[in-house]
């Protein structure tokens, strides 16, 4: 156990961790020339065309050192805040951390808010400085940052490139020298923390644990204490790039098992493994079920692929147990599903995979959180709200109740002015600000999740000129005086656009929400009124003017019948248009809530 020793690397998105991981890799001799390839930890093809990890996964290492054999485990973490949970299990599996910080960016909030979760777990973290090769790098600046922020030593801050190689070596012989030899009792009963898995078609569930006391063994039966199921372990092993299957693995070290598992969601990111006939009585803290923060309806852009639809999301979820799903009916849109995604991103990836895999069309709409309704009945029992529409009659409402979360944000001294107005726009309230340099400035705000989920990080970026980082955790419901805006294409209220809209800002959305879908909207061969309505009260009117006659195709000759359907099954798959009464609504339409400014 004294040759093992397990890290993780944390970092602000694309301060470079993966390309960093890569250099290890290569160093230590874990990957052959013929598997090199970018970024080999990002595995989904998703992830590689995004340039994100979403996924963290693990892979162990061996290198020598002084002349000792060392068995190095890394385990990547994902970097966008969709995911930070699995960071948070990542982090509880290793008792070091590369910190890396670009040279160029210095610290950035999620370099902060990773730091913290690594020192809450008590982890040995080793500075680097990434992109020392890059023109516009700052060395002396951003390593005084980094000593500022650690109360490190400099001489302790590792200057590096993931580029170039540079300085891979002394991280190596850092994290041998710096972070500890894993604690632990191989002959205790079997403890071991899942920090992922993995969904394969053909094995079914791919669990990776770091065993904490204990030792697990190939043909054990081993127990999940989260769901009480009891499997049989039939292969466990470590993980290079390919699978290496072991007989045993003791406490200290880090590995997969495969049990014939065929669902995502019986596997929980979290949970504590143990023997199924000697448990331990030493149950892993801090676990959670990763709820989702956004919903969504997702409908089949022809009615008739519904249960295609059905049938191919209950496969995205047996590898995607934070996916979840029920059926809905929309007036507008007939049969779909409401779905929880953990943000928007993960929404997005969840569309593209539902393209990409299964070939299916989808109208996603009016994205929303999730809120509390309580009656004035029953004062004390929410009704939980994932879809405006089930808004409780207003008559009868005694509160509504919406998600809360602590944003962090780092900014350049000269934005704060910007950064607050924004803030405070979306309904902020600050907590504190500090001075992290004279030049740097961190500020919390208490805000509404249904703020900050939807386009708030690019309008940060936008007001800061780039430079602000953000990063949220959840913090609780508050009471707000929310109302339900609806919206009226010729006449005909169309639920799918409907959102709760904080009462003083209502007007103005719905006001902005008709001028937007006007320009959205195509236009047709009548007038199309558009109208928002709180209520039976009309707030707004637009009308989307007919198109002149004279401006219908003409006809040539050939079988255009035939062609005309097939160009319609084209337009239909590309453009994404969902008939509503005789209206052609764009998928454009359904997000033009979020893009208001
Ligand atoms: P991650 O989001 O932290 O995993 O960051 P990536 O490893 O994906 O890197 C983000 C971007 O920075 C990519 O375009 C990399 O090619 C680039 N990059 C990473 N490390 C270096 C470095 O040391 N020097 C330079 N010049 N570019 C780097
Ligand atoms: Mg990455």
């Amino acid at each position: 156990m004294k040759h093992i020793r397990n890290f993780c690397i944390i970092a602000h998105i694309d301060h470079g961790k993966s390309t960093l991981a890569d250099r290890l890799l290569d160093y230590t001799g874990t990957v052959t020339e013929r598997e090199k390839k970018e970024q080999l930890l990002d595995s989904m093809d998703l992830e590689r065309e995004r340039g994100i990890t979403i996924k963290s996964h693990a892979i162990q290492m061996e290198y020598t050192y002084k002349g000792e054999h060392y068995v190095l485990n890394l385990i990547d973490t994902p970097g966008h805040v969709d995911f930070s949970y699995e960071v948070s299990r990542s982090i509880a599996a290793c008792e070091g951390a590369l910190l890396i910080v670009d040279a160029a960016q210095s610290i950035q909030a999620q370099t902060i808010s990773n730091l913290y979760l690594a020192l809450e777990n008590d982890l040995e973290i080793i500075p680097v400085l990434n992109k020392v090769d890059l023109p516009s790098a700052n060395p002396e600046e951003v390593t005084d940052d980094i000593v500022d922020l650690l109360g490190c030593k400099p001489e302790d801050v590792i200057h590096a490139s993931g580029k170039t190689g540079f300085g891979v070596d002394n991280i190596l012989a850092a994290i041998i020298e710096k972070v500890p030899a894993p604690k632990g009792n191989p002959d205790e009963p079997l403890q071991a923390l899942i920090f992922d898995s993995v969904y394969n078609p053909f094995r079914g569930v791919e669990t990776y644990f770091r065993v904490l006391n204990g030792t697990i063994k190939k043909g054990q039966n081993i127990k999940f204490i989260a769901t009480g199921k009891t499997y049989f372990a039939d292969e466990i092993g470590t993980l290079k790039l390919k699978q290496f299957p072991r007989q045993e693995i003791k406490a200290g070290d880090v590995g997969y098992v495969i049990t014939g598992i065929k669902e995502a969601k019986e596997v929980k990111v979290g949970d504590t493994l143990t023997d199924a006939k000697n448990p331990t009585t030493n149950v892993i803290e801090g676990f959670e079920d990763v709820k989702p923060m956004v919903f969504a309806g997702i409908y089949p852009v022809d009615t008739e692929d519904y249960e295609e639809l059905r049938n191919s999301m209950e496969k995205l979820q047996l590898n995607d147990a934070s996916l979840v799903f029920t059926p809905e009916s929309s007036a507008a849109l007939g049969f779909g599903f409401r779905c929880g995604f953990l943000g928007m991103l993960h929404m997005e990836i969840i569309q593209e995979r539902l393209e990409r895999e299964f070939d299916m069309t989808v109208i996603t709409t009016v994205p929303n959180v999730s809120y509390h309704a309580f009656t004035r009945k029953h004062p004390e029992v929410p009704v939980i709200v994932n879809n405006p529409t089930d808004l409780p009659d207003p008559s009868g409402l005694d509160r509504v109740e919406e998600p809360y979360i602590k944003a962090t944000i780092i900014t350049k001294a000269d934005f704060v002015g910007n950064v607050m107005s924004l803030c405070i726009e979306k309904r902020g309230m600050i907590t504190n600000q500090t001075y992290l340099t004279t030049e740097r400035v961190e500020m919390t705000f208490d805000m509404p999740l249904a703020e900050i989920v939807f386009d708030f990080y690019d309008r940060l970026k936008t007001v800061s000129k780039g430079y602000a980082s953000f990063d949220y955790h959840p913090i609780g419901m508050k009471t707000s005086k929310l109302v339900r805006v609806d919206i009226l294409l010729n006449s005909q209220p169309v639920d799918a656009l409907s959102a709760l809209i904080h009462a003083d800002n209502a007007h103005n959305i719905g006001k902005k929400m008709c001028e937007k879908l006007k320009e959205l909207i195509p236009r047709q061969q009548f007038d199309i009124p558009i109208q928002a309505a709180i209520g039976a009260k009309i707030i707004s009117r637009e009308t989307i003017k007919a198109l002149r006659k004279d401006v219908t195709a003409k006809c040539y000759g050939g079988d255009i019948s035939r062609k005309r359907k097939l160009l319609e099954k084209q337009k239909k798959g590309k453009k994404r248009m969902r008939q509503v009464g005789n209206v052609e609504i764009p998928q454009q339409a359904f997000m033009a809530v979020l893009k208001l400014n």
